[in-house]
């Protein structure tokens, strides 16, 4: 099987298996897991930040700041089509009390100008306890639903200064934050610099089996290992997944380079398919989505599917394939290969 459905998909390698089997662990609910800290010590100095959080999950960490930075009965901006809102069952408003101002997009990013006009500014005429305050602004980087975009740098830098002007704390939820570095030469330490906390996943495209973090001041994640433990993330001898992540996080970075040219390979074979349309310019990292035209989306997989290949689909026409660890350059032009007969099929 050539599994295209996600990064999440992957299995850990033999060398990350040893790592783990060898974990040194303690209990991470009593801060005494060494190989956790270590994970978590390692990742606030990538991003230059004071401190990590190792959490069970992305959704989790993200969850966890959205509690942090706001009140319930706040508003949150973030990009129509965010993973905070359309993939996380509704936790903003269930565990936060938030309400989410989808602005809209381009490629998963607005600009300092939206920012700015979302942010309230009532006349003296309007009393102030009528205004909802926006106590936070969220930003995808790399943007899973745009199709793994990045956010250019210096756009990123006037939205969280334009949030920081308005009072607004800023989040980024950089699940592929490390796709984004990779492809564009900017650190991940550049892209977190202007942002309160950042929420990275090691169980993407660095292959870990489990787990992100949750990246800022030692304040905040002092305050974060609150919510943590309130939301059930505490989770005793994590150094033994901490430990794949930690390989993970020394071994697998680089090679996410190969995963942008087997998305590119993908997607070069698709774009010339016919019956499917892709625009080959919106491939910036490890995702592809196309459509389908002579079929639906759920026909097509299906199909796909008797030929040894998965994808997901996501919508009537609409397909992702995603580059992974497991996937190698002859896998993509098998799956090309399958591809054309589960469309004449
Ligand atoms: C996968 C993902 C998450 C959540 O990660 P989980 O570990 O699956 O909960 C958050 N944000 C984005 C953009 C993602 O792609």
């Amino acid at each position: 099987m050539i599994d295209l459905r996600s990064d999440t998909v992957t299995q850990p390698t033999d060398a990350m298996r040893r790592a783990m089997a060898d974990a040194e662990v303690g209990d991470d609910v009593f801060a005494d897991d060494p190989t956790v800290r270590r994970l978590e010590e390692t990742v606030a100095g990538l991003l230059s930040k004071e401190d990590a959080m190792y959490v069970p999950s992305g959704t989790m960490s993200n969850q966890i700041a959205l509690r942090l930075h706001t009140r319930p009965g706040d508003v949150v901006l973030a990009a129509a089509g965010a993973h905070i809102d359309t993939h996380e069952m509704g936790g903003a408003n269930a565990l936060a009390g938030l309400t989410i101002n989808q602005l809209p997009a381009k490629r998963g990013t607005f600009t300092a100008q939206q920012v700015t006009a979302a942010l309230p500014d009532p006349p003296k005429s309007i009393p102030p306890y009528l205004v909802q305050p926006v106590s936070l602004v969220e930003v995808e980087n790399t943007h899973n639903g745009a199709g793994g975009t990045i956010w250019p740098l210096a756009q990123l830098d006037e939205v969280s200064a334009a949030a920081t002007a308005g009072g607004a704390a800023t989040h980024m939820d950089g699940a592929r934050l490390w796709n984004a570095a990779v492809a564009t030469g900017v650190s991940e330490a550049e892209f977190a610099a202007g942002f309160h906390t950042v929420s990275v996943c090691f169980s993407k495209g660095l292959g870990a089996p489990v787990g992100s973090a949750l990246i800022g001041s030692a304040e905040l994640i002092a305050t974060a290992r609150r919510f943590k433990q309130m939301y059930g993330g505490g989770f005793r001898q994590a150094g033994i997944i901490a430990a794949g992540a930690l390989y993970a996080l020394n071994h697998h970075r680089d090679r996410l380079s190969d995963d942008h040219v087997n998305a590119s390979r993908l997607a070069a074979g698709l774009a010339e398919t016919p019956g499917v349309e892709l625009d080959l310019s919106s491939v910036e990292t490890n995702i592809v989505y196309f459509e389908v035209t002579t079929k639906t989306a759920a026909e097509f997989c299906d199909q796909l599917l008797d030929e040894g290949v998965a994808m997901l689909p996501l919508g009537a026409h609409k397909v992702r394939a995603v580059a992974n660890l497991m996937v190698g350059s002859a896998d993509i032009d098998a799956a090309l290969k399958a591809i054309g007969r589960a469309l004449v099929a």
